[in-house]
């Protein structure tokens, strides 16, 4: 035990330690911790469909008709008519023939890759690929290639001297850092040519492009055939919790049959499912919400401009601004929070050494003020 705490002291030196903040509300764009008011602009709700009257009725209501633990796995007797609906429904929604469910987007990623490909394959990777497209690569036991980040002509020379049996390309839809899109037309592109099968994990995305919020594939017209296996998580711009895989028929099935993170996990509660049968609704409907998302990215990007402040080029609600020495990045983040903001500091190993940044995130349930006060806080950090 004292090895561990060595390494905690080490973490705390480094600005590294990671601590939680204890929320007392409703996720929204005012939370309360401590007792006191704090704007929000960390978190994934970017619809701020996380505590809609109508997915919270939903919630409710399926409580009652279906009590709460599903009581086992999908494959013994968990999988509800609501579980059962709902995928047909994201499978309609995103244009494809199946979609299976999923507890989490973690297990998901790690499901589909290591049901995919093993020991005699390779995975090509983005650099900036969320962790758990990371370790699902690592848990197949296949080879491994990282690119540069959204680098389409060194993975095709990666691919280029590649014999592996099978190939599989994997990326982030909207990368969950960065904000920026990944290069899908090109990446589909090359995964024609090279034989491979090109998997999209459009967390960010979904929900928040494309017209009916289809996500980055919507936003590229790109079809299942185009990018055949697509993952998306329902705890971000669905407001709720778990996630989906949605390809053909034969992908389905075959991660039925074989993905360990489908088959040996308890079924979501299946008013989770419910509730996002109602958030699914709004996600289609409601396009002031995605109109409202323009018209902030907007306004925040030209302040931000006028101040001088350096963002990445991004045009998703995931605005990074970058500081680069992690103590600073943290420094700044308690600024904020002191003046009543809640914006979090993303450190390494989340980013690369000397990426330290600040995630702003912004929802469709903002208000041209809360963007305004945020940039006076800027504007004073700037000044001092
Ligand atoms: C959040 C996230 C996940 C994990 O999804 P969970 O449902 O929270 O486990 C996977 N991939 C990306 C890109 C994410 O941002």
């Amino acid at each position: 035990m004292e090895h561990l705490s060595n390494n905690l002291a080490e973490l705390a030196q480094q600005g590294l330690y990671r601590s939680r903040r204890i929320v007392e509300s409703p996720q929204s764009i005012n939370l309360q911790i401590d007792g006191k008011q704090y704007i929000n602009f960390c978190s994934n709700d970017y619809l701020g469909l996380a505590n809609h009257p109508e997915v919270i009725q939903a919630f409710k209501n399926a409580a009652d008709t279906y009590g709460v633990g599903s009581g086992s796995a999908h494959l013994i007797c968990g999988h509800s008519s609501a579980h059962h609906a709902l995928e047909e429904e994201l499978a309609a929604f995103t244009g494809r023939d199946r979609a299976l469910l999923f507890s989490t987007g973690y297990m998901a990623n790690m499901g589909v890759i290591a049901t995919l490909v093993s020991r005699s394959d390779t995975v090509f990777q983005d650099r900036l690929n969320h962790a758990s497209l990371l370790d699902g690569a690592l848990l197949s036991g296949a080879r491994f290639k990282r690119y540069v980040h959204t680098d389409t002509k060194q993975l095709d020379e990666l691919m280029s001297c590649n014999t592996s049996a099978k190939k599989l390309i994997v990326t982030d839809g909207v990368f969950s850092m960065d904000g920026n899109f990944a290069p899908l037309p090109e990446l589909s592109t090359i995964a024609k040519a090279r034989k491979a099968w090109l998997m999209v994990d459009d967390a960010h995305g979904l929900g928040v492009l494309g017209q009916h919020g289809g996500g980055v594939l919507a936003h590229y017209g790109l079809t299942q055939n185009d990018v055949p296996v697509l993952v998306g998580t329902l705890g971000k711009s669905f407001g709720t919790f778990g996630a989906f895989v949605a390809g053909s028929e034969e992908l389905i099935e075959t991660l039925i049959q074989k993905a360990r993170t489908y088959i040996y996990t308890t079924a979501l509660p299946a008013a989770v499912a419910e509730a996002t049968r109602a958030s699914l609704k709004r996600v289609i409907a409601d396009t002031w919400r995605r109109d409202k998302l323009i018209h902030l990215i907007d306004r925040f990007k030209l302040g931000a401009q006028q101040l001088h402040l350096p963002l990445l080029p991004s045009n998703s609600p995931i605005q990074p601004l970058m500081i680069h020495d992690t103590k600073q990045a943290v420094m700044v983040s308690n600024f904020l929070y002191e003046q009543g903001f809640l914006v979090s500091a993303i450190r390494p190993p989340t980013v690369p050494q000397g990426g330290a940044r600040l995630r702003i995130t912004l929802s469709a349930l903002h208000e041209d003020k809360h963007i305004d006060r945020l940039l006076d806080a800027f504007a004073k950090i700037h000044k001092s």
